[in-house]
């Protein structure tokens, strides 16, 4: 991740005490988060417990690229390549729900191609692949659940 770029970002925007709070709570978890969580967590630094509130600022986040909603898990990220024209390709584990943002560039030439065949053109698109992490593989391998 750049922290760097996203810093420029915040400071481009001018982000409000509560969205770029609410970024740094995305930034520092090792998962994607539920509004509720995020809530949860504004509330308790003071930020008030209107669900409103964390909503607006999630909204804000993903509407400026520096968060993306993931559909499958009902939850926010924030976002690895901010600044950046992408199509984001979630790598979502389905042990831990830790969640990976792969490049995205490859993918996205490769979507382009194909709705150029259909004579499509793509405008917003997400994709979520689900497996496993690379923790959840060594788990795996290392508690020998194998069967068969
Ligand atoms: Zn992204
Ligand atoms: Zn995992």
């Amino acid at each position: 991740m750049s922290q760097a770029e996203t810093l420029v970002a915040v400071q481009r925007l001018r982000l409000t005490p509560v969205r770029r709070r609410a970024l740094e709570i995305l930034l520092e978890a090792h998962r994607a988060l539920g509004a509720y969580e995020v809530l949860e967590r504004l509330a308790e630094e003071g930020f008030g417990k209107q669900p409103p509130v964390a909503y607006r600022a999630l909204e804000f986040l993903v509407e400026n690229g520096l968060a993306h909603r993931i559909r499958r898990l009902n939850a926010f990220t924030a976002c690895m390549h901010p600044g950046e024209a992408h199509v984001p390709a979630f790598l979502i584990c389905r042990v831990c729900d830790s969640v990976a943002e792969a490049a995205g560039a490859p993918v996205r030439a490769a979507l382009d191609d194909a709705a150029i065949a259909l004579g499509f053109s793509v405008e917003r698109a997400s994709i979520e692949a689900v497996g496993l992490c690379p923790q959840c593989r060594a788990h795996t391998q290392a508690g020998g659940v194998a069967h068969g």
